[in-house]
């Protein structure tokens, strides 16, 4: 058996989960889940560009964006100047410069990049690190649903804390794998995407990551779209196991707010 070693703190990882040819294994230390092997960052690139001329999906519908909202409000000042990291379609981005902030954005797909640019956002195409903001540039970098998809979160999140203001915030919603749900289907869990998402995080993989990138946790709170009353949780539960797909709840995930 191959013995291979977590990207976030170096210790060894054991197989967790095969879901198609893919292995995802879990650090023994911290608790991140990563695919093996973990694909280039070519193959990233022509995924999200050339082969499926990638379209992120829609999620952010007024009542998602409200929810992110209510957490995000409290370290808005009134004109605050924000980085939407992994934009996709820009209907975040579009719904916090409607609130006036100052928002740029940044995407590795070029769709999602002129999607985001007909709301009259700044929009930069490539990889963050590529991009090379000046150091101190943001007050706020919002990452919603994207963390998962990167083939090395560590070196994002200090290039994140590299262009955050002091004390500014970095924000965001990721699946969380050891959620009630994702135990209980296991491989059949919605966010086991492989090729897509390549890390999954758990509240210790976070604690690791943010320590290890110069970031204080503020909050993690478990859950990953707007509240839904409890008997629509149970629904969600039920629906996959009669209908043989989508196995997700709402709940699966995480809302997180660190502090440079
Ligand atoms: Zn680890």
């Amino acid at each position: 058996m191959c013995k291979s070693k977590c990207i976030v703190c170096g210790n060894i990882t054991r197989p967790r989960i095969k879901k198609d040819n893919a292995v995802y294994h879990e650090c023994l230390s911290c608790h991140l889940i990563q695919e093996l092997p973990m694909p280039s960052l070519n193959i990233v690139d022509d995924f999200y560009n050339t082969e499926t001329d990638f379209v992120a999906d829609d999620t952010f519908t007024g009542k998602t964006n409200d929810f992110y909202f209510s957490f995000l409000s409290p370290f808005l000042a009134r004109r605050t100047h924000i980085l939407d990291l992994g934009c996709g379609t820009g209907m975040f981005a579009d719904f916090l410069h409607s609130a006036g902030h100052d928002v740029e954005a940044v995407d590795i797909s070029r769709k999602n990049v002129e999607s985001t640019m007909r709301y009259g956002i700044k929009a930069h195409l490539g990889f963050l690190n590529k991009i090379a903001f000046p150091e101190a540039s943001f007050d706020v970098v919002v990452c919603m649903q994207v963390i998962e998809h990167l083939v090395d979160p560590l070196s994002e999140f200090r290039e994140v804390n590299r262009i955050l203001k002091h004390g500014g915030i970095f924000f965001i919603g990721t699946p969380k794998w050891d959620a009630f749900f994702p135990r209980i289907v296991k491989s059949r869990w919605k966010y086991y995407l492989p090729g897509q998402h390549v890390t999954l995080f758990n509240h210790d993989s976070i604690n690791m990551i943010a320590e290890k990138s110069g970031f204080s946790v503020k909050s993690i709170t478990d859950r990953l779209y707007e509240n839904t009353g409890f008997s629509k949780y149970i629904r969600q539960f039920i629906k996959p196991f009669l209908t043989g797909k989508g196995f997700s709840t709402t709940r699966d995930g995480m809302i997180i707010v660190l502090e440079k």
